[in-house]
């Protein structure tokens, strides 16, 4: 699609629509000459570009890509009117296109009844969630793994409730004899299950941890921030599918947060959270004078803990979702090349001199490290600094990303390895473009260049 065209289409939009209402002027006090604006934008611009090229294939580095053309479009064209998501009076139009959207994410995950919204992050999302789980079970903990976005355990500290982080066993997932020893105590309320984790793209056991569910008493909410879309190649066929269980899993627990401004091709701004109970819009009820003059069932304001919110989300994400639907065939094709392209280049990684796999890439992260002599992770450390800058500068860049794995870790999957330091960073890349799938041998053979050059 092109964008010029549709970006013009969005002015005209508005200006037809605007027009209807009769002629208005703008106020002297806003008006802004072409000329001026001309010279500061020119200045903005130049600024813009000391930005990392998250667009490029180049770029393999954190969890960052543009919005799709087609919500760059809906964001701007809805952003004109600005309508506010609070509450249905705030724009009647994005409110709709909200629940719609959210309608079709909990069907993704096969809930059968939902109550959810949009967020502006997927931290807040979980904390809505945690919020809930605490007031269902007021004066228990929350469980979650030790690679657990650190947000959980903060959040914690937020609610006023205790954090029980749990271990992982060798491929970063929740250790759920570890996590039963804890529910024992009966000092644990809620259990948090990643659905692809931050760091390496792990993805916790949801499918057995559902049996503990019954057997403790507790909630299960899953955090699929990241991960969540994934959830369109469980089953499939070809190597980017993935194994049902977990995915299917997720319609058994009790809340699931997602962020379309990660994999979702959404701007920032669009996180999500949904509920498989919608009883639990109770906790959320308040009393507003501002608000609510035309809705008579729970609105968006009145289930979120948020206030003003962009409508401008819900429109970017509902025209987005129009085109590239919540199916294998639309948006998982996205997802499938990535996780393709991750697979191929875990493959190079091994048959390397120069690079070793740090584990198997369980959806899109490639986790890798340099060889070095001697293989400890006093030398392993330096080596992947190195080479992230190293690649950063110079003539063909290319960007990475660095993670910290600790001692414990390492010597989980690589016992080889001397472990004279507490913990090594090493190279992680995140290859959430499906363009990445074209340049995997270009980026296998930048980054021995890189990592064979050991001065
Ligand atoms: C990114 C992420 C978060 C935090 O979401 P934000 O949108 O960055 O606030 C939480 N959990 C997981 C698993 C994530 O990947």
């Amino acid at each position: 699609m092109d964008l010029q065209h549709w970006l013009r289409e969005a002015a005209r939009s508005n200006q037809e629509w605007s027009a209807a209402f009769g002629p208005y002027e703008t106020h002297p006090s806003l008006r802004v000459d072409d000329g001026r604006f001309g010279e500061v934008f020119g200045e903005f611009t130049e600024r813009l570009k000391d930005n990392y090229p998250f667009f490029h294939p180049r770029y393999a580095g954190q969890m960052l890509k543009p919005p799709h053309p087609a919500a760059v479009v809906g964001y701007a064209t809805a952003m004109m009117i600005n309508p506010n998501n609070h509450a249905l009076d705030g724009g009647p139009a994005t409110a709709r296109m909200e629940r719609e959207v959210v309608a079709d994410l909990a069907g993704m995950f096969g809930f059968a009844a939902h109550l959810g919204h949009l967020t502006t992050s997927g931290t807040v999302a979980n904390l809505e969630a945690l919020f809930v789980a605490r007031e269902l079970h007021p004066g228990l903990g929350v469980a979650y793994s030790e690679e657990a976005h650190y947000t959980h355990g903060r959040m914690c500290g937020v609610l006023g409730v205790t954090g029980h982080p749990v271990a992982v066993d060798d491929r970063g997932r929740m250790d759920l004899d570890a996590l039963e020893e804890l529910l024992r105590t009966g000092r644990v309320g809620t259990v948090v299950l990643t659905a692809g984790t931050t760091g390496l793209g792990a993805i916790d056991p949801i499918d057995r941890a559902v049996a503990l569910r019954e057997k403790y008493g507790i909630r299960l909410h899953v955090d699929a921030a990241y991960g969540g879309f994934f959830t369109l190649l469980a089953g499939a066929a070809g190597p980017e599918g993935l194994a049902e269980g977990p995915w299917h899993a997720i319609a058994r627990c009790d809340s699931v947060v997602v962020d379309p401004h990660k994999h979702g091709l959404q701007p920032y701004g669009c996180g999500a959270v949904i509920f498989a109970d919608p009883e639990v819009g109770r906790f959320y009820l308040h009393d507003s004078p501002y608000t609510y003059f035309t809705s008579a069932e729970l609105h968006l304001g009145e289930i979120s803990l948020e206030c003003s919110r962009a409508g401008a989300s819900a429109a970017a994400l509902w025209l987005t979702l129009r085109l590239l639907p919540l199916t294998a065939g639309g948006l998982g094709g996205v997802l499938a090349a990535g996780r393709r392209a991750a697979l191929r280049w875990s493959e190079m990684i091994g048959g390397s001199e120069v690079l070793k796999l740090y584990q198997p890439p369980e959806l899109d992260i490639v986790s890798y490290y340099p060889v070095t002599d001697p293989a400890a992770l006093s030398a392993i450390d330096p080596a992947s600094e190195r080479i992230l800058q190293r690649g950063m500068a110079g003539e063909d860049p290319v960007f990475v990303s660095t993670l910290r794995a600790s001692d414990r870790a390492f010597a989980a999957r690589h016992p080889g390895v001397t472990a004279d330091a507490d913990g090594a960073r090493i190279l992680r890349s995140a290859l959430m473009k499906p363009e990445s799938e074209g340049r995997v041998e270009w980026l296998h053979t930048r980054l021995e260049e890189l990592a064979a050059t050991r001065t």
